[in-house]
């Protein structure tokens, strides 16, 4: 996740709740993308802070650090080694396609090129670890349709080198729309006071931004003909209940929008609540976050190390043996 805005309820559903779930059946690195952040100007002061942030969120969620390590992108060097090597097989035509590359420049007065290589940085945070899987939100599968490409690609050119990884999606919540507007997927840096439920949101503000957001002028939930705006208020309840179909159609068919958001906001309230005490522990002890991260560097480096020489090779870049000194006659 990039360390910008405050994380909301679709990074959790749509990211974070199942990389805590899938962390105990596969070895997990979870990375917090710093140098995807400046692609567009952060105040350092202010991106310094939600790198840590971020980690102490990531913890609360119940990533477990000595299951699976937690990450930040600009600590292990070989990210943007790797980034280079895979931007010289990639066509720009494939970069031009990418929707999120489009969206993104048109909200700014200058685009940079970083905002044009994203991918292909992001291709190069998972190629690096031989991922198999990349569990994401739906908003990502092009990126990762791209990095399969990229892998194929430099495959097909130098020989077998990275494994080509499949996108996990969740099965429900994907994709969670903005609560104002439920045709716009809800963003971290779309404005607005209820568009987005931040994790670290109190309750009452929670309960307010729901009971607020957009529905229709139907009189209660009907299955058959359900508005966007209702339909998201039951994916996200569906999302954090994991109740079944039938389950969601038994209890909400006929109930009025009131009352659905009413059960909506309860529900997001309590689901939220442990993962916000956690946060507040895990804050009081200062360096406790750093630790973390510091290890998770530690840990990747041997794995992105053993990539980067491995590429090298493949490419014919300059990697060299040195031979042992001859012994010396005396
Ligand atoms: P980002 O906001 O780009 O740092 O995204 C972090 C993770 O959250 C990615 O896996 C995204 O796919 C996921 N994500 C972001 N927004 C949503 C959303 N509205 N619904 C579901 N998943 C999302």
């Amino acid at each position: 996740m990039q360390p910008t805005g405050n994380l909301h309820i679709g990074n959790y559903l749509g990211a974070l709740k199942q990389w805590v779930k899938i962390q105990y059946d596969y070895e997990a690195i979870f990375c917090i993308v710093d140098m995807h952040a400046i692609t567009v100007y952060q105040p350092p002061d202010e991106l310094r802070r939600k790198i840590r942030e971020v980690a102490a969120l990531y913890l609360a969620a119940g990533i477990d650090p000595r299951q699976s390590t937690i990450m930040v992108q600009s600590s292990v060097p070989a990210h943007a080694e790797l980034a280079w090597m895979l931007t010289c097989v990639t066509p720009f035509g494939w970069l031009g396609r990418m929707t999120q590359f489009k969206a993104k420049a048109a909200e700014q007065e200058t685009v940079g090129d970083g905002l044009f290589q994203y991918p292909v940085l992001m291709a190069a945070d998972i190629l690096l670890y031989q991922a198999a899987i990349v569990p994401v939100g739906e908003d990502q599968a092009q990126h990762l349709e791209l990095t399969r490409d990229i892998a194929q690609r430099f495959n097909s050119l130098y020989g077998p080198t990275f494994v080509v990884p499949e996108t996990r999606l969740p099965v429900v919540g994907a994709r969670i729309m903005g609560l104002d507007d439920p045709q716009k997927k809800m963003s971290k840096s779309a404005p607005g006071s209820g568009h987005a439920v931040a994790l670290l949101d109190p309750p009452d503000l929670i309960r307010r931004k729901i009971m607020r957001a957009t529905t229709d002028s139907a009189p209660g939930v009907d299955f058959d003909v359900l508005g966007p705006g209702v339909a998201n208020l039951l994916t996200i309840f569906q999302a954090f209940t994991e109740w079944t179909d039938e389950q969601m159609r038994t209890h909400f068919s006929g109930m009025r929008y009131s009352e659905l958001k009413k059960q909506v906001a309860d529900a997001v309230i309590e689901h939220l609540r442990p993962l916000q005490e956690r946060y507040r522990e895990i804050v009081s002890d200062p360096g406790y976050v750093d630790r973390v991260l510091l290890d998770g560097a530690a840990r990747v480096t041997p794995i992105a190390r053993a990539t980067i020489e491995l590429v090298k090779q493949r490419m014919g870049l300059y990697t060299v043996e040195v031979p042992a000194p001859a012994a010396t006659a005396s």
